[in-house]
Formats: structure tokens, sequence, C-alpha cells
């Protein structure tokens, strides 16, 4: 059997939020007294969205990538891990054709955030922003995320081969 045309992967991403943190949220600063904590920057959906990348192309995954003990990732800027991933996907052999993403969080509107949400994902997986959908769910007041003590994201993308003619003529 030949190799088929299309790879899909999912990304699963939760941070839990603290006081005194600023919340990045795909690569966008979003006003909030709360912040997620973690080893980098702690953007949950860029963490989401490289995940699902590395998965399609079975390339590993993000803690493998940029491990939380080495020192080098400590505060790094989630945009350029992503970067770095979109960059080893593409040298792969494939590219994105599309990606739809869940962001979790119970308190936030992110409505008015999403534009700049997509298009900063797009910029960094080589998308225009019309294939980079964001939707947001509420945590319905149950679970962590309903509890407002952390943001979870949700990202699936789909990879064609960086040759497929159809695909290039985007
Ligand atoms: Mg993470």
């Amino acid at each position: 059997m030949g190799q088929q045309p299309y790879r899909v992967g999912i990304g699963y991403d939760l941070h839990r939020l603290e006081a005194g943190r600023p919340l990045l949220l795909g690569g966008v600063k979003v006003p909030h007294a709360r912040g997620l904590a973690g080893h980098s920057d702690a953007d949950v959906v860029l963490h989401a969205v490289a995940d699902a990348l590395l998965g399609a192309a079975a390339l590993g995954d993000i803690g493998e990538l940029f491990p939380e003990t080495d020192p080098r990732w400590a505060g790094a800027d989630s945009r350029g891990l992503l970067a770095e991933v979109y960059r080893r996907v593409v040298e792969a052999g494939w590219v994105p054709v599309n990606l739809d993403i869940v962001v979790h969080a119970q308190s936030h509107r992110l409505g008015p955030h999403k534009p700049d949400m997509r298009a900063t994902i797009g910029e960094l997986t080589g998308l225009s922003a019309d294939r980079v959908s964001v939707k947001a769910k509420s945590g319905e007041g149950l679970g962590p995320v309903g509890k407002g003590e952390a943001i979870a994201c949700h990202a699936v993308v789909l990879l064609a081969p960086a040759g497929d003619s159809a695909v290039l003529d985007r």
C-alpha cells in the first residue's frame, strides 16, 4: 500500500491559572487578572497547535523537543517554539491545510481576541486566517476549567504533502 496523501494530528494542553502572570492565548495577550503558569510563557493554545502538528507528522511531542528541565526554554516565547515545530514539519515534507482549535476557559471573553489569534497562529503555521478556526467553550462551572483554575485547549490539524498541487493552489 502506498503512502496515504493526508495526515491528521491532535494536540491537547492544559495550564494552571496563577496571579501575577500575563495571559497569552494563541500568541495574543488577553487582559486578565491571572495568567497561565508554566516553564515557558505557558501559551496553552500554541502548545496544543504545536502538538497537533508534531502528531500529524509523527515527529514526537512538544515535551520531547523543548523539555521543561532545560533552562533554555524557561520563560520561552511559545511563538518561537511553534515556529520551530512548523519548520520541522515542513522539513519533513508536509504543509498544513487547516487548523481547528477549541479553547476551554470559564471566565474569559475570547470573542474580541479571536481575529488576532487566528492571524497570529496562521502566520506561524503558513496558513491564511480563513484556514484557522478558533472556538471557545466554558467549563460550565465544572472541573478545573469551570472553576477558573485552568485553561485547556484542543487542536486538530490536517497536513498534506508539500508537493500536493491542490494545496499549493490556495
Ligand atoms: Mg504546555
